[in-house]
C-alpha cells in the first residue's frame, strides 16, 4: 500500500518540462510547453474580458481556444497545423456540428486537444427562459459526449465551457459553478467573426496579443481566413518567444499528455 502511494506521488511531481517530447519532422516547432490543470473550485471563470481574473500564466505564455466547429472545410486544416507544430489546444464545441462532423470531432480527441462544449446550436442563453438555457446546455454537452466517449450524459469528461456570444447571466454562471463546470471567457481576440484576409486577421492578432502579453486566445476553426493564417501565426508565435500552454482538467495532465 505504501509502495503504491509512493510512486503515484512520484508521478505526480515530474517536472512539467520533461513531458515535452520532441516534434516529428518539425524540429522548429512552436510545441507545447506544459499542461495545466484548470479546477472550477480554484477558477470558476476565466478571462479578463469577461471576467476579473484569468488562467495562472506566466509573461508570454498562451492558451489557444477555438469555437463553433467541427466545420468540413475548415477545422481539419487547423488540427493540421496544430499538429505541424506539436501545439495542444482547446476546442469549445457545437453539438449540432458534431453530430453532422463526428470523424473531425473525434479526430481532435485523437490528436490530444481539450474539447470543451459551446451548447447545441449557439443561442444567446440569456435570452431565454433559465431551463430552457440549462437544457440547451446540456444537449449540447450531451452530444458531444456521445460522439466523442460513447455515452449519451450530460456530465461532461472535460468540465469546461463557453458561453455563445460571451452572454452569460448570474443564474447560469451559478448554475455551471455548483457543477463545477469552468467557464471560459478569453483574454483576447482576433476578431475573426468580421471580414478580413489572413494577413490582416495575423497582424491584428499579434498586435492584440503583444499587448496584453499572456493569455487566453479566442479563434474561430470555422473561419477560413482563420485556418489560413493559422500556419504562419504558429511560426511568428514561436519569434517572438511566446509558449503555449494546454488546459486540462484536474487529474488528467498525465492521461492527455
Ligand atoms: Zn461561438
Amino acid at each position: 500500500m505504501m509502495r503504491i502511494f509512493v510512486i503515484a506521488t512520484a508521478a505526480a511531481f515530474v517536472p512539467l518540462a520533461a513531458l515535452a517530447q520532441p516534434c516529428p519532422g518539425n524540429p522548429q516547432a512552436l510545441g507545447t510547453e506544459r499542461a495545466l490543470e484548470v479546477d472550477a473550485n480554484a477558477t470558476p471563470r476565466v478571462g479578463r474580458k469577461q471576467f476579473p481574473s484569468t488562467l495562472p500564466l506566466n509573461d508570454k505564455e498562451l492558451v489557444l481556444t477555438f469555437d463553433d466547429g467541427p466545420w468540413p472545410t475548415t477545422t481539419p486544416k487547423v488540427l493540421d497545423a496544430l499538429k505541424h507544430e506539436c501545439v495542444q489546444a482547446t476546442f469549445f464545441l457545437l453539438g449540432r456540428n458534431v453530430e453532422a462532423h463526428l470523424a473531425i470531432a473525434r479526430r481532435e480527441l485523437a490528436e490530444g486537444h481539450s474539447l470543451g462544449h459551446h451548447t447545441f446550436s449557439h443561442p444567446l442563453l440569456s435570452h431565454m427562459p433559465l431551463a430552457k438555457a440549462e437544457a440547451e446546455i446540456n444537449r449540447g454537452i450531451t452530444a458531444d459526449e456521445y460522439a466523442l466517449y460513447g455515452q449519451r450524459r450530460s456530465d461532461p469528461t472535460i468540465p469546461f465551457f463557453r458561453f455563445p456570444g460571451f452572454v452569460s447571466s448570474p443564474a447560469l454562471l451559478g448554475y455551471l459553478q455548483d457543477r463545477g463546470i469552468v467557464v471560459f471567457g478569453t483574454d483576447v481576440w482576433a476578431s475573426d467573426w468580421l471580414p478580413m484576409t489572413p494577413d490582416q486577421e495575423l497582424h491584428l492578432i499579434l498586435s492584440r496579443i503583444d499587448r496584453v502579453g499572456r493569455g487566453i486566445v479566442l479563434l474561430h476553426d470555422t473561419k477560413a481566413q482563420t485556418a489560413r493564417m493559422l500556419p504562419a501565426f504558429l511560426r511568428e508565435l514561436k519569434r517572438r518567444g511566446y509558449r503555449i500552454v494546454h488546459v486540462v482538467p484536474p487529474g488528467r495532465r498525465r492521461i492527455l499528455n
